[in-house]
């Protein structure tokens, strides 16, 4: 038996979890996969494993010998989960270890290990019974996030193969799966027969938080940083005390927002946090962790709707709280960054009691959004924006724009000022933004990304039928159909769909699957740095931006400057355009990833003539884009009959060398596709237009050009020429 402190004991048996302890493990000791739904707060993490300790699991002699295993999405909730129940579990705390990628804690002695879901995922690619664990939890699956969607879809399998093994082999024991949420709209797990045949068993457990007062703002300034920094700055003088935990989106907003606050109320500690001073074993290589730096945040759709407003003396009311106590006077802040490319350890002081007579002040992304417990923060401050993954079917191009959150992300964040008493958040928009353009929730992670890099990710694992992979919201069976070819015309998979070795080493790499293949190549030609800045552009979906042309620098917020630029010369003809690329820190941590992947030494290429560079960069993007590379028709085997001669370089006919979809049995003449003219391609005269072009997409144009008389053209948008 457990031996606890008193004072933990005591609140244990506050939290509504805990009342419900014989319910939750009647139901895993009858049913192999039980769903348990409570609000955040009520004890889910830090109980459930102690539970299932307590039972017997994680005993190697019990009669249900191995570890109890769980999940978290983040680095920074699987090490702090496993020192807070560490902590908890007083005389027997030396049982819990944690595994992040490149740290761990785990031992002999180990019974409950958190880890992040990558980490399980790749044991389960070692061993598909997971045969070390007796049970596993997957907490916060909620969040949708892609790694938890694919765990839980595999999971479903194992339990059915241990319990298959078990019947053969008494010294085999089923697999128990707990799968928790903050919240009941998981229908897409529980009530999913692809997934689970039989419908798992879901306990609902009755919240308590403490009570959080919201207040929304009257007007929703577009500046919310600034609007943050004027609203912290009051509140901080106002408040009693209290730890304050304020959402932005990204590392930039917090550094520019440390370093006004520290001028403002002089800091006690260095506040701007480590200048990205990340050590190789530190470096993130979670998919969740892979920021792609700055976005341009210029979104039109959002100047619409926000109301400009003034700083308006009303909003001081705002901190006149009904409160026990009075603010107290000239606290000093103590201001910490929490973000996923931080450090772990960065990250972890979190955690630490602030100096005496300070204020806690922490400055955090959507990191902080769930699992963590952050003791003594009572007011929080959101931006109601956070960066996600977007992804645009068409073009190929993934971005992290800066959105809206749904609203069920607004109650987590919130949720986050009640962990250890009543609380307040000041939401800096107004309700009725919240109420017309918040979604109710995120959408799965998944429908958010290339298709194509979860399809490898899995084959990379030895599945083999994806297609009948359960995936909690399935993709399109016929984009997971396309995605096998491109990965075949990649060279990741073999022409029977068995993954390659090339393919194994691309999903590495947290890339879509095509930068992947070009850095790659890269490595071949000795050029990495450079290959790493094209991908960088590519991925940015701008790579050739000829001078003219370059993006307004005004359009930039001011405070996107980080931006590395690098232009290149490059030879296109006789005109000679610029290569411009911006890498933001992308750059940086793909350098990371890939120098710790031992795949790459950065000096040889220096020595490359920049002639013979420029080259090597069009073959790589060609090797990317090896599906969608065009010729000009006229140099084409076997040149198309209607042909006139064109004038102008947009009118110069190409020829896709794959067949595009459905247009196999089309005559030539119709397949044929032309310079878009955005393209610097389309300033080129007639004979200079190159014989091969690679294009990133097509365009069909629309109707206007059917109603002009004029028959529509297929256009590409150049990435590059090949010569
Ligand atoms: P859930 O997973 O359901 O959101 P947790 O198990 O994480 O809930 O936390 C339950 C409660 O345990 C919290 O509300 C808080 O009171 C307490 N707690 C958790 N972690 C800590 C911590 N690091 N320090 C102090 N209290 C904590
Ligand atoms: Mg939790």
């Amino acid at each position: 038996a457990v031996t606890r402190d008193p004072e933990i004991q005591e609140t244990r048996f506050r939290l509504p979890v805990v009342a419900e302890e014989q319910k939750i493990m009647e139901a895993i000791h009858n049913h192999d996969v039980v769903v348990i739904c409570g609000a955040t707060g009520s004890g889910k993490t830090t109980q459930v494993p102690q539970f299932l300790y307590e039972a017997g699991y994680g005993s190697p002699t019990g009669p249900t010998p191995g570890l109890i295993g769980v999940t978290q999405p983040r680095r920074v909730a699987a090490v702090s989960m496993s020192k807070r129940v560490g902590q908890e579990m007083g005389d027997h705390s030396h049982v819990v270890a944690y595994q992040i990628r490149f740290e761990g804690t785990v031992d002999p002695k180990t019974a409950l290990k958190f880890m992040t879901d990558g980490v399980l995922l790749r044991e389960a690619a070692q061993d598909i019974a997971l045969r070390k664990y007796s049970a596993i939890i997957i907490d916060e699956a909620h969040e949708r996030s892609v790694n938890t969607d694919i765990l839980i879809a595999m999971l479903s399998r194992v339990v059915k193969l241990r319990a298959d093994l078990a019947k053969e082999d008494h010294s085999v024991k089923p697999l128990k799966l707990i799968i928790m949420s903050a919240t009941l709209r998981i229908e897409d797990l529980t009530q999913n027969p692809a997934l689970f045949p039989v419908p798992p068993r879901v306990l609902e457990i009755e919240g308590r938080e403490h009570s959080v007062t919201l207040h929304f703002a009257r007007k929703t300034h577009h500046d919310y940083v600034e609007d943050a920094f004027r609203k912290i700055s009051r509140g901080h003088k106002k408040l009693p005390p209290g730890g304050f935990l304020v959402f932005l989106t990204g590392q930039g907003e917090i550094s520019a927002l440390s370093k006004r606050l520290k001028s403002a109320f002089g800091s006690m500690t260095s506040v701007t946090g480590p200048k990205v001073r990340i050590s190789a074993n530190e470096a993130p290589v979670e998919v969740e962790d892979i920021d792609f730096g700055e976005v341009d945040d210029r979104n039109d759709d959002m100047d619409d709707e926000i109301e400009f407003a003034s700083d308006d003396e009303a909003e001081n009311a705002e901190f006149d709280i009904e409160d026990e106590e009075s603010g107290t006077g000239p606290l000093k802040m103590h201001i910490l960054p929490l973000y996923s490319l931080l450090p772990t350890k960065e990250q972890m002081r979190v955690f630490d009691p602030p100096p005496d007579g300070s204020r806690l002040v922490i400055l955090a992304t959507n990191v902080a959004e769930t699992s963590l417990t952050i003791p003594g923060i009572r007011y929080v401050f959101d931006s109601g924006r956070a960066k996600e993954r977007r992804y645009d079917p068409v073009s190929g191009v993934q971005s992290f724009e800066i959105g809206w959150i749904s609203k069920a992300s607004a109650k987590q964040r919130a949720g986050r000022a009640g962990r250890t008493g009543p609380g307040h958040c000041w939401r800096l928009y107004s309700s009725a933004i919240y109420e017309r353009d918040f979604p109710e929730f995120a959408q799965p992670e998944l429908l958010r990304m290339p298709i194509e890099g979860v399809v490898l990710q899995l084959k990379a694992m030895n599945l083999q039928h994806v297609v009948n992979f359960p995936f909690p919201t399935p993709p399109e069976r016929s984009s997971l159909i396309k995605a096998e070819k491109l990965l075949t015309y990649l060279s990741a998979l073999s022409p029977s769909g068995q993954v390659t070795q090339i393919g194994s080493t691309m999903s590495i790499f947290p890339l879509s699957p095509r930068f992947a293949r070009i850095l790659l190549v890269g490595h071949l030609h000795e050029c990495l740095p450079y290959t790493i800045a094209l991908v960088a552009g590519l991925s940015a979906g701008e790579v050739f931006i000829p001078e003219n042309q370059a993006i307004p620098q005004q359009q930039f917020k001011a405070k996107i400057t980080a931006h590395m630029r690098m232009s290149l010369p490059m030879t296109g003809g006789r005109r000679s355009g610029k290569l411009s690329i911006w890498c933001t820190r992308t750059f940086a941590s793909l350098t990371i990833s890939l120098t710790r992947s031992n795949c790459c030494r950065l000096s040889a290429s220096l020595l490359m003539t920049l002639q013979s560079l420029v080259q090597a960069l069009k073959q790589m993007v060609a090797s990317g884009y090896i599906d969608q590379v065009a010729i000009r028709a006229d140099k084409s085997p076997n040149p198309p009959e209607m042909y006139r001669t064109p004038k102008r370089a947009i009118n110069v006919p190409y020829l896709p060398l794959v067949p595009l979809e459905g247009e196999q049995k089309l005559d030539s003449a119709d397949r044929l596709v032309y310079i878009h003219p955005s393209s610097p391609l389309a300033h080129l005269s007639v004979d200079e237009c190159p014989d091969y072009v690679v294009y990133s997409y097509l365009q069909k144009a629309g109707n206007q050009a059917v109603d002009s008389g004029k028959k529509p053209k297929t256009r590409m948008h150049a990435l590059t020429d090949l010569t």
